[in-house]
C-alpha cells in the first residue's frame, strides 16, 4: 500500500484509502515529526508513517498516550518542525488540557491534529463529535468530503498553521478513513521541511493575556475561510432550497440530488471549513433560502451554527437536520436516510412501499473474544474465584481494550462499571477505600498492557500510596491488540521498526510499592489458586496475567495443538450447564454436532490453547501434539 504515499509522480491518479491519503498529504507537506496513540478508525495513519519515516527523513512515534503525542508535537514546533498528531475522538478528549493550552500559545512550526470520529461507534464506546471540543478550544477545523480532500487538506492545514501561527485540526469520520477513492497526487518535496535552531524569543507559553490574541487568530481564520478553495457550491444561482453538508454527508447529498434529478433546483454547499464558519459565504446562500437541510455526522453542530447565523440576520428559514428530526439524531448517516431527507426538502412524496425495499436485516450477534483468547479464561476464572472465596459478590470494574467485552456474555457479564481509558484503577481505588467504612465486597479492576502504560500508571501510584483494598489485574497479552498490534513501551519495538529495551510492568509496579504476582490464564488450576489466595487479602495487590494474544500467536505460525472431542465421553446436555463448552464457555472453536447431539471442535477456529479441555467436566476434550 505504501508506494502510493512515497511515489514522486505528480498528476498520477491513485485509488487510495482515506487514511492513506492523509499519509500522502503529510509526505507532500514535508512533515518532520508524527506521533499518535492507536485508535480506530485512524490507527493505520501512524502505522504507514512509521514504515516510510526513514525513507522520507522524518520521525514517527507510537506515543504512550495521546497527551504525550500532542505535547511532543508542540515541543517540536519550537524548532519550526511540521508536526502531525493523529488521535481518535476519545483521544482528543484525553488531550483536552493540552489542546486548550496549545490554542492559547499557538504554533511556530506547523502543528496539525487529525482527529477521527466514529459515527455509530463501530469501534468505540461512544460517538462523541469532536467538533465541539475544537470549538471549545477556539481552534480552526477542516473536514474533507472525499479522499482527494483528505490528502489536499493536510498541506493546506500546515500552510495555514504557519501563516496564522495556530494549531489546525482536521476532522475525519470512519467512512473517510476506511473508504477509498481516486486521488490525484501532488509533488513531493525533495527533503522534509527545514528545521531551525530555537531562538531565545521563540515562545509557546500558555498565559491568560494570550486569550485576546487567540480570539483574534480565530477571526483571522474566519476571514481566510471565506475564500477557502475547498468550499464548493453547486446548483441554482438563487436557491430557495439548500443543502449544506460537511464530510461524507456531501457525497450522500450529491448522490441524492442526482438520483432525484434536483441538481438544478436545489443548491448544495459543501463545507470543508467547519469552524469557524465562513459567515459571509454562508449568508450569500442563506439570504435567499426558505428551507435548508443540514447533512453532517454526528451532532447538529453546523445546523445550530447556521440557525444562530440566520437568527442574527433575521432570516426566516426552516432548518432540517439532525437536530430537528429531519435526519436521525444518532448513528451514522447512509445514502438512504439522506435521500429521504432530500425528498422531504423537495416536498416529493416517498415512493410507495419504500420502507419494505431495504435488505433483509442481519441477525444481531454479540461481540465475542477470539478463539483461544486468554481474556476468556481470565474472566471465567475470576468469576469462579469470586464466587468461591467471598460471601459477598465481588465488584469488578472494567477498562478499555478487547477485554471490554467482559461486560457481555463473552466475559460472563462480569463487570459493574467501565468508564474510559485508564479509569478502572481509579474507580476501584475509590471503592477500595470504602472497605474501611463497612463495604465488605472484594474490589477488582483490570487493564491491558497498552492501557497500563497509557493512563493507568498515575491511578496505580495513587492506589498504592493510599493503600486501597483492591486487586488490580494487568492483562498482559503483549499487544495493543484491539487496534492492530501497534508497539507500546512494553513490546521492545518502535513505530519505525527499531528495537528498544522493553519496560517491565512488574518492575514498574514494584517500584511503586505494589505486591506483584504473575499467573498464566491458560494454567486453569494454578491461576484459580492464586486468585482465591489474593482476593481475600487486604491492601493493594497486582496480578499480572501473562499470555500472548491468540491472534498474535496465530501470526507466528507455530504448529498448533490438535484439540478434539471424544464424543463417546461427551455428556452434552447433561454436562452440568447445558453443553458447557459451546454455550457457557463460548469459545468460537467449541461447536455443536446437531446430528450426533454432542460437542465438536471446529478445527479452523480452534488455536489449540487447551483451556476448554481443562474445564470440560467429563474429560471429553482431548489435546495432542503441537507447541504451547
Ligand atoms: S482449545 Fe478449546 S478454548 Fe482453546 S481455542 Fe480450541 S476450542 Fe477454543
Ligand atoms: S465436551 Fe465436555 S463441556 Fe462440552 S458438552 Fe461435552 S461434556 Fe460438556
Amino acid at each position: 500500500m505504501e508506494w502510493t504515499t512515497t511515489i514522486d509522480a505528480p498528476g498520477k491518479v491513485c485509488l487510495m484509502q482515506g487514511n492513506e491519503a492523509i499519509v500522502r498529504g503529510a509526505v507532500e507537506a514535508g512533515i518532520n515529526f508524527a506521533a499518535s496513540y492507536p485508535g480506530s478508525p485512524s490507527s493505520q495513519v501512524l502505522d504507514m508513517l512509521g514504515r516510510i519515516a526513514n525513507e522520507r527523513g522524518f520521525y514517527a512515534q507510537w506515543a504512550a498516550n495521546e497527551v504525550c503525542a500532542l505535547e511532543a508535537c508542540i515541543g517540536t514546533s519550537l524548532a519550526h518542525a511540521r508536526s502531525l498528531c493523529i488521535v481518535k475522538q476519545n483521544g482528543l478528549l484525553i488531550c483536552a488540557d493540552a489542546l486548550h493550552c496549545g490554542a492559547q500559545h499557538g504554533a511556530i512550526g506547523g502543528i496539525v491534529v487529525v482527529t477521527s470520529d466514529d459515527p455509530s461507534a463501530h469501534s468505540s464506546t461512544n460517538e462523541f463529535d469532536s467538533r465541539f471540543m475544537v470549538e471549545s478550544a477556539d481552534l480552526p477545523m477542516l473536514e474533507p468530503t472525499n479522499m482527494q480532500e483528505a490528502k489536499d487538506l493536510v498541506p493546506y492545514a500546515f500552510e495555514l498553521s504557519e501563516k496564522l501561527r495556530q494549531i489546525v485540526v482536521i476532522r475525519l469520520t470512519t467512512r473517510v478513513c476506511h473508504g477509498r477513492g481516486n486521488v490525484v497526487l501532488g509533488k513531493l518535496p525533495e527533503k522534509p521541511n527545514p528545521l531551525r535552531q530555537v531562538n531565545e524569543w521563540d515562545r509557546l507559553v500558555c498565559v491568560s493575556y494570550r486569550h485576546t490574541p487567540m480570539l483574534q487568530t480565530l477571526e483571522n481564520f474566519r476571514e481566510e475561510f471565506e475564500h477557502c478553495p475547498y468550499n464548493h457550491y453547486e446548483g441554482p444561482e438563487h436557491p430557495e432550497k439548500l443543502v449544506v453538508a460537511g464530510g461524507t454527508g456531501c457525497l450522500y447529498a450529491k448522490e441524492a440530488l442526482q438520483r432525484l434529478g434536483l441538481e438544478e433546483k436545489i443548491g448544495l454547499l459543501r463545507l470543508a471549513t467547519v469552524w469557524p464558519m465562513p459567515e459571509a459565504l454562508l449568508l450569500n446562500y442563506l439570504k435567499e433560502a426558505k428551507s435548508v437541510l443540514v447533512v453532517e455526522e454526528v451532532d447538529p453542530f453546523l445546523e445550530k451554527g447556521l440557525q444562530a447565523l440566520a437568527g442574527k440576520h433575521q432570516l426566516q428559514i426552516h432548518f432540517a437536520g439532525r437536530g430537528d428530526g429531519g435526519l436521525p439524531r444518532i448513528g451514522e448517516l447512509n445514502p438512504d436516510v439522506v435521500m429521504d431527507a432530500v425528498r422531504k426538502l423537495a416536498e416529493i412524496p416517498a415512493p410507495a412501499g419504500a420502507a419494505a425495499d431495504g435488505p433483509e436485516p442481519l441477525l444481531e450477534r454479540e461481540l465475542n473474544f477470539c478463539a483461544g483468547c486468554p481474556h476468556r479464561a481470565t474472566f471465567y476464572l475470576l468469576k469462579r474465584a469470586l464466587k468461591r472465596c467471598s460471601k459477598e459478590p465481588g465488584v469488578v470494574i472494567g477498562d478499555i481494550g478487547c477485554y471490554i467485552m467482559s461486560g457481555q456474555e463473552a466475559g460472563h457479564y462480569i463487570y459493574q462499571a467501565c468508564n474510559c481509558m485508564g479509569s478502572g484503577i481509579n474507580l476501584a481505588e475509590g471503592l477500595g477505600q470504602l472497605s474501611n467504612f463497612g463495604m465488605r465486597q472484594p474490589v477488582v479492576t483490570m487493564c491491558g498492557d497498552s492501557t497500563f502504560f497509557h493512563t493507568a500508571l498515575p491511578g496505580l501510584l495513587n492506589a498504592s500510596y493510599y493503600h486501597s483494598n483492591m486487586l488490580m489485574m494487568v492483562l498482559d497479552n503483549s499487544a495493543t491488540a484491539m487496534t492492530g498490534f501497534q508497539p507500546h513501551p512494553g513490546t521492545g519495538l518502535t513505530a519505525m521498526g527499531e528495537q528498544s529495551e522493553p519496560m517491565s510492568i512488574r518492575a514498574i509496579c514494584e517500584s511503586m510499592g505494589c505486591r506483584v504476582t504473575e499467573a498464566d490464564p491458560f494454567d486453569v488450576e494454578g491461576t484459580q489458586k492464586i486468585l482465591e489466595e489474593l482476593l481475600p487479602q487486604p491492601g493493594l495487590k497486582v496480578l499480572i496475567m501473562r499470555q500472548p494474544c491468540a491472534t498474535l500467536m496465530s501470526k507466528k505460525q507455530r504448529k498448533k495443538r490438535r484439540v478434539w472431542v471424544d464424543q463417546d465421553k461427551c455428556i452434552g446436555n447433561g454436562c452440568g450447564c447445558d453443553r458447557f463448552c459451546s454455550r457457557v464457555w463460548g469459545c468460537p472453536g467449541n461447536s455443536w454436532d446437531y446430528e450426533k447431539n454432542k460437542a465438536v471442535i471446529d478445527p479452523v477456529s480452534c488455536v489449540g490453547c487447551g483451556v476448554c479441555a481443562e474445564l470440560c467436566p467429563a474429560g471429553a476434550i482431548k489435546v495432542e501434539d503441537g507447541e504451547d
